[in-house]
């Protein structure tokens, strides 16, 4: 069932998510990244609607045809190419790998070559950038508001033809979720993993490829135009790059972990995975680096040192937490944890199908400080990167709002979800482990 708020949140979001990427970009191309602004001149009629609109750069075919190129070579490389990292990269774990269980039951097995994917695209765009020429390493930038009509055109086909797809060929019918409700099964998706043949999965596709792979592209281009404007490039676009550079290759290095995280293992796929992965990551994970662009912020020494560590330690944070549950899960509480052997909490529930399963939660290790404490991990890298950009405009930290948002909501979710499937197991975990993000505090 869906209750009213959820509904309410759904409308809001299906309405203005798209209005408030563009916004922010606009802000950027118009009003050099001011939020205020804009709406300033709106109110005080010194400006109309029509006004900002038509200066808003239009979808070319130059952008059209970028975008199409990008999409389809990312295809390419994961369709097409199989993993070849795992055979020489040490502890990297690639090739054929297999998801979790779903409700129904099913295993799927996903080819994990994102690793792959990303080095590929890098070298070839590091080749271009020092030795082919063929195009400028400005060109993301250049296009940027042009390639956002692509990403939307994409990201509504997508979530339009999965919604389709579940109604009418899905890939497996018993793990669809049919609400009733249009606006919810369109934004929250009815299928579990819809697939297109053996291995184009769709979650694995678009979590992960065009959006996280452009991701560093995108810091990479937002450098080269710093370089190209002001003759030099910041040490805090050098700080974007690094702190995004590490989360990002760690989304690859640990993509085969990844199957088992909520996106994969519980969401299903629909516009807030769709859209949400052609747009929003792309357009606001990456709004520093846009930020630095029309405000080249020079950090004195001690401030980037102090970036970088908190960003680092934000990311150790973050690493650890989710390696020690992988770790623990893996080896069935059959390891070490901080030199000890884990503690943890046995705890059963049951499939659709009836079928009684056991589980372990972990109550020791970072698991033993707050219920998600990776959660926390990754909120202080993301503020770190945010804190690149000083403190002259609120545009570079609306992403650690969002992800404080987003990871709280996203924590009552899952302790909702949880709490439906271990019951009162749950309760005796949350009895152990009493805080959710902050020890002592939340
Ligand atoms: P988690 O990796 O925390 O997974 C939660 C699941 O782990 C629960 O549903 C439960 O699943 C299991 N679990 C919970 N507590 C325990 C425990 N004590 N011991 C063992 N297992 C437990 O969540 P996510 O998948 O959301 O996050 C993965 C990472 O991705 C996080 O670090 C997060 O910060 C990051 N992330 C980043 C985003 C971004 O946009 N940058 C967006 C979302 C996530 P089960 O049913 O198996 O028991």
């Amino acid at each position: 069932e869906v209750d009213w708020f959820s509904l309410a949140s759904i409308l809001f979001l299906l309405m203005f998510a798209p209005l408030i990427v563009y916004y922010f970009i606009m802000s950027c191309d118009q009003y050099q990244c001011s939020l205020i602004d804009p709406l300033i001149d709106l109110l005080m009629g010194n400006k109309h609607l029509s006004d900002i609109w038509n200066k808003t750069p239009m979808l070319t075919y130059k952008a059209a045809g970028i975008y199409t190129l990008w999409v389809a070579f990312q295809v390419v490389l994961y369709v097409f190419i199989p993993d070849f990292c795992h055979k020489f990269l040490p502890g990297y774990v690639g090739g054929v790998q297999e998801g979790a269980v779903t409700p129904a039951g099913i295993v799927n097995k996903y080819e994990i070559n994102g690793l792959q994917a990303w080095i590929i695209t890098h070298v070839l765009w590091f080749a271009n950038a020092y030795y082919f020429h063929f195009f400028s390493p400005t060109i993301i930038f250049d296009n940027w508001i042009p390639l956002l009509w692509c990403a939307n055109i994409l990201g509504y086909a997508v979530s339009t033809f999965a919604m389709i797809k579940g109604y009418f060929f899905p890939t497996n019918a018993k793990d669809c979720k049919f609400t009733g409700n249009f606006f919810y099964d369109y934004m929250m998706g009815i299928e579990f993993n819809p697939r297109i043949g053996k291995w184009f999965d769709f979650k694995l596709f678009f979590n992960g490829r065009p959006g996280i792979v452009a991701w560093t592209l995108i810091n990479l281009s937002y450098a080269a135009k710093q370089q190209e404007l002001y003759g030099q490039v910041t040490n805090s676009m050098i700080l974007v790059n690094v702190l995004q550079g590490i989360y990002v290759l760690d989304f690859f290095w640990n993509e085969a972990w990844y199957l088992k995280t909520i996106d994969i293992c519980h969401d299903h796929f629909g516009w807030y995975l769709g859209w949400g992965d052609c747009v929003w990551l792309p357009y606001l994970y990456t709004l520093q680096g846009l930020y630095l662009v029309y405000h080249p912020v020079q950090l004195c020494t001690a401030n980037a040192i102090g970036i970088l560590i908190l960003g680092l330690i934000g990311y150790y944070i973050f690493r650890m937490t989710n390696h020690q549950k992988d770790l623990f899960r893996r080896t069935n509480g059959n390891c070490k944890i901080w030199g000890k052997k884990p503690e943890y909490i046995e705890c059963s529930y049951m499939s659709v199908d009836g079928t009684k399963y056991h589980s372990k939660l972990m109550t020791s290790g970072f698991w033993g400080w707050a219920r998600h404490f990776n959660y926390t991990g990754d909120l202080m890298g993301s503020l770190a990167y945010c804190l690149t950009c000083g403190f002259e405009h609120v545009l570079p930290y609306f992403y650690i709002v969002y992800m404080t948002i987003l990871l709280t909501h996203r924590c009552m979710r899952d302790e909702h979800r949880c709490f439906s499937k271990y019951g009162k197991d749950w309760k005796r975990y949350t009895a152990a482990v009493p805080y959710r993000l902050i020890p002592g505090i939340f």
